[in-house]
Order: C-alpha cells, then structure tokens, then sequence
C-alpha cells in the first residue's frame, strides 16, 4: 500500500493514513493533547499581534451569508449568484477582477461551464505575486453521510467550500485597508469546480484550467501559491499536506513556523494527510504551493457540514496566519 489520500477517494479510506498507519494518527492525537502552549510559545509581541486586522466574526458572516444562497453547485450553474457576489465585493474593495470562464473538458465536467473569480491587488513596487485560493462550489451529493438515503442531496458546504471563501473575502478586506503597506502584489483566486463531483478526473476543473493557462512570464512573478479548504471546523486541527511538503518544503515550513509564531493553537507542525487538492495544478506548473486543510472532519461530504460546525475562532487562524504571511513575512 501507499500513503495516499485521495480527496474524494473511498470514504472509508479517507480517515485513515494508508501506510502511515492508524497509530500515527493515534500519536498526532496524543501530541495535539500534550502541545499546551508554555510561555515559550508567545512569541509575536501584543503590539504585533494587534497589527493583525482579520477579524474571525466577520469571516464567519460570510459562511452564512453563502449558505444562504443554498448549494453552489457547478453542475446546474448554482455557484453563478456566488461567482457574481464575490465579484461585485472584491470590485468595491477596490480589486482588479476578472471571471475567467472555462468549459470543462474531460470526466463528468466535460461541456460544462465554470467560472473562477480572480482578484488582484497589484503593488506599484513589487510585481512578485503572492497568491491565495479557496474553491466557492460546492459538492452536489453527500457520499459520505451515514444515512444512506441522504447520499445525493447536495450538501451546505460550511466547511468544504465557505469557509476558504470567507477567509479570503476577509483577507481581501484587510488587503484593502492595509493597501499602503503592501510590498508584494496579491491575487486572490476562487476556484469552481474543484467539488464537481468524486473522483479526481471530475474535480479540479478551474484550477487545472488556471495553471494550464499561466505563461512563462507570469509563472516567474509568482512567489507562491496557497491553497485555503476546509479551515473552519470549530475543532481545527491543520497538519503539513503531504505533497505541499514533499515538493516546496520550504512553503510548507514558513507557513508553520509562522503559525508558531502567532501562537495558533489549529496548527500542527507535523506530517499529517497526502490530499489532492487545488493547489496539485500549481505544484505540477513547478510553482511553490502548499493547501491549509484540516481533514480530520468528520462531517466531510454530509449534509451535516453546516454552519454550526465552523467557528469565528478557526477561520480567524487561517485568516490571521495568510494576513501574517503577506504583510509581516
Ligand atoms: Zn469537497
């Protein structure tokens, strides 16, 4: 067997490491339980700390304000009132936008219409790109609920799907009040697509689609590429993505040494699952890219990924941690 995980792979595979063996997910257990922060692990001064402007309540507004507008399913066009908010917002933030509209090509996809919403804030010193992405469809079946009959209703997607939007629509907040202060140009990008349905052939189609369409030119100003997915569960335990950490350690390593230092209780500086994501067309384009998941959901593709599984608290790590990232590293 091989240590893979596949993001919509069988159900039943997907809690468990394969190879990497249930004891090592008992012992990443056991060692969040011991991490208790000492003195030691205040290391970003309060004056420091209080420059961060992300503000979790806010963030988890927009959960709900998308969970409003039921499934934004990409199969029948339902994450197009999304595409379109998401849009109008990022414009008044005063973000460059662009809908990039694809058509899918292959696997269950293919012939239909998708649409990533791509958002830059350039920086009039630094044409180096920072870029940050979250998926804004959302699975149209429920594989993995317990109650068999629920199987294909198209789940909320609180977690999966929101909760990276909403952590990037706050992050684009704070872009725009801290605009003076930028020293990188930012691009914010989300995603369809990504959740069509199981199976990676049927995934992925706006990300594949956007780092196919990358030239030369515009390869070589990204600095990197990170992925935000599933970031809101109240219970957030965020372990180092296995492909992000075999290809671009070095990402992978910075994004926790600064969650250290932010003293981000979700963080877990170890190995935890290899997942197939939106960051994998990034890391094939040789881009530096790393994904901020926290896979051990148990409400992963059921009905009960609802609002009230996502906390303020959670989104506002993530949040925190992509603001620290752009403006303090
Ligand atoms: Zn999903």
């Amino acid at each position: 067997m091989f240590d893979v995980i596949k993001k919509l792979c069988n159900p039943l595979l997907a809690v468990f490491l394969i190879g990497a063996s249930l004891s090592f997910l008992i012992s990443c257990a056991g060692a969040k339980e011991s991490s208790a922060p000492g003195p030691e692990s205040a290391k970003v001064s309060a004056t420091e700390e209080i420059k961060l402007k992300f503000n979790g309540t806010n963030a988890l507004n927009f959960v709900y304000e998308q969970l409003a507008l039921g499934p934004r399913t990409s199969k029948d066009g339902k994450q197009t009132a999304l595409r379109d908010r998401l849009s109008s917002k990022l414009k008044a933030l005063g973000f460059t936008v662009e809908i990039q509209p694809l058509k899918g090509a292959s696997g269950m996809g293919a012939g239909v219409d998708f649409y990533n919403v791509i958002a830059a804030m350039p920086c009039p010193q630094n044409a180096k790109v920072r870029m940050f992405g979250a998926h804004y469809d959302t699975i149209p079946i429920a594989p993995n609920d317990p109650d068999a009959s629920k199987r294909m209703t198209p789940i909320a997607g609180a977690n999966d799907g929101a909760s990276g939007v909403a952590v990037l629509m706050e992050l684009a907040r704070v872009i725009a009040e801290r605009k003076n202060s930028l020293k990188h140009s930012i691009k914010l990008i989300f995603f369809d697509g990504e959740d069509f349905y199981t199976g990676t052939d049927n995934m992925f189609y706006g990300s594949r689609h956007y780092a196919a369409g990358l030239g030369a030119e515009e390869k070589s100003k990204i600095e990197y590429f990170i992925l935000a997915d599933m970031v809101g569960d109240s219970d957030l335990n965020i372990y180092q993505e296995i492909n992000s950490l075999r290809k671009f350690p070095q990402l992978t390593a910075k994004l926790f040494s600064a969650a250290d230092a932010l003293g981000l209780k979700g963080f877990h500086a170890k190995p935890g699952h290899q997942i197939f994501d939106d960051h994998i067309p990034f890391i094939e384009a040789g881009i530096p890219a790393a994904v901020i998941i926290d896979f051990d959901y148990p409400y992963w593709h059921t009905i009960s990924d609802t609002g009230d599984r996502v906390s303020a608290d959670s989104l506002a790590q993530c949040g925190k941690l992509f603001e620290y990232m752009i403006f303090e590293n």
